[in-house]
């Protein structure tokens, strides 16, 4: 598949009282087209951190201080500044902020906002715009018409949630960034919502990235999954490739709390420890040492790098990977 984002690099620092601090260190990853990937990871890892970074949208006090966003048609989106990037939000990039129940007006009714996003992005055709969002809307299981006259303090936090899935979708662009699209919804709705993204993806050929700490939602709608931890991109490949042999032991152990995957919970084990934050992850060797039932000498002296181990799959591990997947190499 083509790689409609091309991450290269990329390093993101937030300022705390200790000073800057890595909140993606050095990520590199492509999102293809007709591919939906998955961004897993703990609270705290750098996944929003991450989604933010592919529209240049890092608030203070963050910045990217290294790396590159390309993205098919338009360039280097961490170089585009004001009205140019603001064009490229929504038209090239389309997205769905965490908690994006806070990102709606609540003095306009949702129909003058679509009108005015419309507006904003020069669609010549406002009535083609609104019949679209209907249409979406309806797909959702919301009532269309009904939704795009209400305010958002009419609409619950699901209903909400749908919504920005219908803004990101309705102006058409190629990539589609999800960042926990679906946290306030029951499993139903989850699933049905996460259906119609995937049909929608399927029909226009888009690259999506899902932001979920949920292995178990992600897993029945991505292609690929890329897992991070401490602002790392520690292993990434094909979904089912990847649940089936994790070779990474923090993806290893990932699937184990997750009850759902493996169908069992008393199988579910809980990964010991927590994750670090910006002020405890480690700056030298590799971030996950720590929790990691493998560790090495090496692995406090070298940080791993993210390699290419097997077909279409990366980890950066200095274990072998037999010692992770368990099989025999
Ligand atoms: P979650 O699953 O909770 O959404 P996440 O994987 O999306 O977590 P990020 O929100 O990207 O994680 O945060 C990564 C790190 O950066 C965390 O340590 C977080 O505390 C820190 N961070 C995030 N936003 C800011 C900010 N605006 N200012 C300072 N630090 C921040
Ligand atoms: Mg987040």
């Amino acid at each position: 598949a083509v790689a409609e984002v091309r991450v290269r690099d990329l390093t993101v620092l937030y300022r705390t009282a200790q000073g800057e601090r890595p909140a993606v260190s050095n990520a590199s990853i492509d999102l293809r087209r007709g591919q939906i990937t998955g961004l897993v990871g703990e609270s705290g890892s750098g996944k929003s951190t991450l989604a933010l970074s592919l529209m240049n949208a890092i608030p203070e006090p963050g910045r990217i201080s290294a790396g590159s966003v390309r993205v098919e048609g338009v360039g280097d989106v961490t170089a585009l500044r004001g009205e140019h990037l603001r064009k490229v939000r929504g038209a090239a990039l389309g997205y769905v902020f965490q908690a994006s129940q806070n990102s709606l007006n609540p003095l306009k009714a949702i129909g003058r906002q679509l009108l005015d996003l419309g507006r904003s992005h020069k669609v010549q055709d406002p009535r083609t715009l609104v019949a679209k969002a209907r249409e979406l809307a309806d797909r959702m299981g919301l009532d269309g018409q009904r939704v795009l006259d209400s305010y958002q303090h009419e609409l619950s936090g699901g209903m909400r949630q749908r919504i920005g899935i219908v803004f990101a979708l309705v102006l058409n662009a190629k990539v589609l960034i999800l960042d926990e699209p679906t946290t306030a919804l029951d499993m139903i709705s989850q699933a049905a919502v996460l259906d119609i993204v995937r049909q929608v993806h399927e029909e226009n050929d888009l690259a999506t990235l899902i932001v979920t700490h949920d292995m178990g939602v992600v897993s029945e709608v991505a292609d690929r999954l890329a897992v991070m931890y401490g602002g790392r991109i520690v292993e990434d490949g094909p979904v089912l490739d990847l649940l089936r042999r994790p070779a990474h032991p923090y993806t290893r152990a990932l699937i184990r709390a997750t009850a759902r995957i493996t169908g069992d919970t008393a199988e579910a084990k809980a990964l010991p420890g927590r994750p670090p934050d910006l002020t405890t992850v480690p700056t030298t060797g590799c971030v996950f040492r720590e929790r990691c039932a493998l560790a090495m000498d090496i692995c406090a002296e070298t940080e791993p790098r993210l390699t290419a181990w097997a077909e279409d799959r990366r980890r950066a591990c200095h274990a072998e990977p037999a010692a992770v997947t368990g099989e025999s190499s």
